[in-house]
């Protein structure tokens, strides 16, 4: 098998606020690996707070040998030689997990949620991202996204509770969706967050995402205890190692490829949760349709999915599947369901 790499840069169609930073653009690596023939293309998208970075992906693909392997469906041999070659890196391991399922599936001419036996008849709805903002910012947002049923608001805003209760009235004012609440572990104590949790029940929220630190467990499992909502891990669970600790502290996690190192280790943690009791939502970065196209091969095995990723920048290089009021579409082409758009076949190639 041969592997090639690719820098592009996402632009996104608004800025991305959230309650840690904010940001225009997305960097990513497209990569494409081949096999006799055929070509299974990955990505990873790396928001620069979760560390990795187009060099250090570029770098990580560099050192491996994957050339040494030729037969493409011992991906549980190739995935752990991947995963073994250094820590971390889990979006450039993702780029080569999405990339491999997607030769498989074109190899066997199938679809990945076909191989996995999964119908896609029918999938949870996506919810679509409002960002942190000024009240008219949100107010023209969920303006445009009137035809969406389920929006999923970032709060945790450094203002804290007042500004994050005038954002989610505004809101309520302009748009009958259900909401899910993200707070990226910006409510400081366990006292804010439950008090904001106890507001927010009062507003058609279905669900409250990591309300504080990724580490404050113990306050977290105190809201649990209490909260009239369910809680779910976005920035706790990153892998399939993280979740024992999750249980009783946590209604459900937030799996998503770029942290669980790709489809397969995706498809485990899905597994794990059910028998863990635990809910699952399936979510994305800002990502074109070739990592939303992957990820929504196991939309149907979800409870929620957040698959907005693609919608929400400007210069998507693949089509796939396809995401229109917060129905997703499963695409039925073989693999991932991705194919780069006749631009992008260009650089590609
Ligand atoms: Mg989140």
């Amino acid at each position: 098998m041969r592997l090639t790499a690719l820098p592009y840069t996402l632009h996104l169609r608004s800025a991305f606020n959230v309650a840690t930073y904010s940001r225009t653009t997305t960097p990513i690596v497209v990569v494409r690996l081949e096999h006799e023939g055929v070509i299974g293309y990955g990505e990873a998208s790396l928001p620069p707070y979760l560390g990795e970075t187009q060099e250090s992906v570029l770098a990580f693909l560099q050192a491996l040998q994957i050339e040494k392997f030729d037969n493409p469906f011992e991906l549980e041999e190739i995935l752990l030689y991947v995963d073994h070659t250094a820590q971390g890196n889990t979006a450039a391991k993702a780029a080569i997990d999405i990339a491999l399922h997607d030769m498989v599936g074109k190899i066997m001419n199938r679809p990945c949620h076909e191989l996995w036996g999964i119908s896609a008849a029918q999938t949870p709805l996506s919810t679509f991202t409002i960002g942190l903002g000024s009240l008219d910012d949100v107010r023209a947002k969920a303006q445009e996204a009137i035809h969406i049923p389920v929006l999923k608001v970032k709060l945790g805003s450094p203002e804290v509770i007042e500004h994050d209760k005038a954002i989610i009235q505004a809101l309520r004012e302009t748009t009958p969706a259900s909401f899910t609440v993200d707070a990226n572990q910006g409510w400081q104590t366990k006292e804010v967050a439950l008090e904001m949790i106890e507001w927010l029940s009062k507003y058609n929220v279905l669900f409250v995402e990591q309300p504080l630190h990724k580490d404050a467990l113990e306050d977290t499992a105190w809201i649990y205890e209490r909260s009239p909502l369910p809680l779910y891990a976005d920035e706790s669970c990153k892998r399939l190692t993280d979740m024992r600790s999750l249980l009783d502290v946590f209604h459900g996690v937030n799996i998503k490829l770029m942290k669980s190192t790709g489809l397969r280790e995706a498809y485990a943690m899905i597994h794990a949760a059910r028998a863990l009791g635990l809910e699952v939502l399936l979510g994305c970065m800002t990502e074109t349709s070739c990592a939303i196209s992957a990820a929504s091969q196991l939309a149907p095995l979800a409870r929620y999915a957040d698959l907005d990723g693609a919608l929400l920048i400007s210069n998507d290089c693949f089509e796939g599947t396809i995401i229109r009021d917060g129905s997703i579409r499963v695409s039925k082409k073989p693999g991932i369901g991705a194919t780069p758009t006749t631009e992008a076949l260009s650089w590609l190639s």
